[in-house]
């Protein structure tokens, strides 16, 4: 880092000024989480310098033969990891990962099936603005208005009605788990590939404290930085019988060479994530979600569908009479982070919303628990409800963070 600031001092103070933010304040994002200081370490070697096109043992380029070695503990601890028959750990992004993915099972103009954006889907699940919207044709299920949960009678009827040739499930505000046997039983009825998109949740998978979606789909797609904890980038775990159209559909068909430092440092996070702590660290996320979500309910800020089972709870803030655009400034105002997020229905446009979401993969890192989550809940509450007392809610939060802020020490 020394070097660093004397070669380039502006991009050093980029640097510095982005671990004092994360340092002075609370990250609620539920699709963030601090990397291990050995994940930076693989991040930031010598290894972004080598070109791999292609897969271990079969590159079109020379002197493949070291960076296969991290590619190959990528892929065989990915396999341990999720049980799964077999990965491609080259997708740059969860975008990438769904793009290579879609390639492989349909084609331009074919029906798929999957979850509305505006009820907790994700752009690439078909949006109009992405390319999976544009290119496919998509039909979007949603959640019950009544349960706020994924209506699977409307999916059922939705698969038999318009036969898509993939159905997707999961989501990226969805505070429930997602029923993988019954997409399966829908998606064998009619003759689709069943496709997880796991992005939120793999991390709760690789800990064991949620089921996971290997056994169930044909292919799982996923991003290794969220409650995972590994390096930004994405992945794909499939099945024998689709592993080499995934492998073509990632290269040649969607990326070129592969990110070599993101490929190791993703083995060091699944092989962090094979560890018996890492079960553990699951485990209080989602303890630390409910923690949080009941504490905001108790504030009088609803969580949509009633709580939450992952890492993550969606805020509806109606009751309040506080946009999601106003809420998510009033905490930035109080160094909470966190996003606005539309809820089911919502009568609000997207750039303002009538929620927010909020999620605990970072705080758990830090080391907080269920007593500090319901402190951090009243906080969020106090921010949102009391803008006037922002003062008083900033002093707690640095209070807070004394003991439990990131790379206290490591770095
Ligand atoms: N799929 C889901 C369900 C997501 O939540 C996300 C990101 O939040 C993605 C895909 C895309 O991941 P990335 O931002 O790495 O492209």
């Amino acid at each position: 880092f020394g070097l660093l600031q004397q070669r380039d001092p502006e991009i050093a103070q980029v640097l510095l000024d982005e671990l004092d933010r994360v340092r002075g304040g609370i990250q609620l994002i539920a699709s963030e989480n601090f990397t291990s200081p050995a994940v930076l370490a693989a991040l930031g070697s010598t290894l972004t310098n080598k070109y791999a096109e292609g897969y271990p043992g079969r590159r079109y380029y020379g002197g493949c033969e070291v960076v296969d070695r991290a590619e190959r503990l990528a892929i065989s601890r990915a396999k341990e990891l999720f049980g799964a028959e077999h990965a491609n750990v080259q997708p740059h992004s969860g975008a990438s990962a769904n793009l290579a993915a879609y390639a492989a099972l349909l084609q331009p103009g074919d029906t798929m099936l999957a979850m509305a954006l505006p009820h907790g889907g994700h752009l690439t699940h078909g949006s109009k603005v992405n390319f999976s919207g544009k290119w496919f044709d998509v039909i979007a299920y949603g959640v019950r208005r009544d349960t706020e949960l994924i209506d699977y009678d409307e999916v059922r009827a939705l698969a038999l009605r318009h036969r898509p040739k993939v159905i997707v499930c999961g989501a990226t505000a969805y505070p429930r788990l997602v029923n993988f046997s019954i997409f399966r039983d829908i998606a064998d009825e009619v003759g689709a590939w069943l496709l997880a998109d796991v992005a939120h949740t793999i991390g709760l998978m690789a800990g064991g404290v949620i089921p996971s979606a290997v056994p169930y789909a044909d292919v799982v797609t996923f991003t290794t930085h969220k409650a995972l904890r590994g390096p930004r980038g994405g992945g794909i775990l499939c099945t024998r019988e689709v592993a080499a159209r995934v492998d073509r559909a990632v290269f040649p068909f969607v990326q070129g060479g592969p990110l070599m430092h993101a490929v190791a440092a993703k083995a060091v996070a699944f092989g962090e994530a094979l560890r018996p702590e890492f079960a553990d660290y699951a485990r209080q996320v989602v303890a630390n979600a409910r923690a949080l979500c009941d504490t905001l309910a108790e504030e009088g800020m609803r969580p949509v569908s009633g709580g939450t089972d992952s890492h993550l709870a969606l805020i509806d803030l109606r009751a309040l009479g506080v946009t999601g655009a106003e809420a998510e400034r009033r905490c930035a105002a109080a160094a909470i982070t966190l996003n606005r997020n539309v809820i089911p229905y919502d009568p609000e446009p997207p750039a303002v919303t009538s929620g927010v979401r909020v999620g605990t993969p970072c705080v758990t890192t830090q080391g907080m628990g269920p007593e500090e989550l319901k402190e951090v809940a009243t906080l969020v509450a106090q921010a949102v409800r009391y803008p006037d007392t922002v003062a008083e809610v900033r002093r707690r939060v640095s209070e807070l963070l004394v003991i439990h802020q990131p790379y206290l020490s490591e770095l």
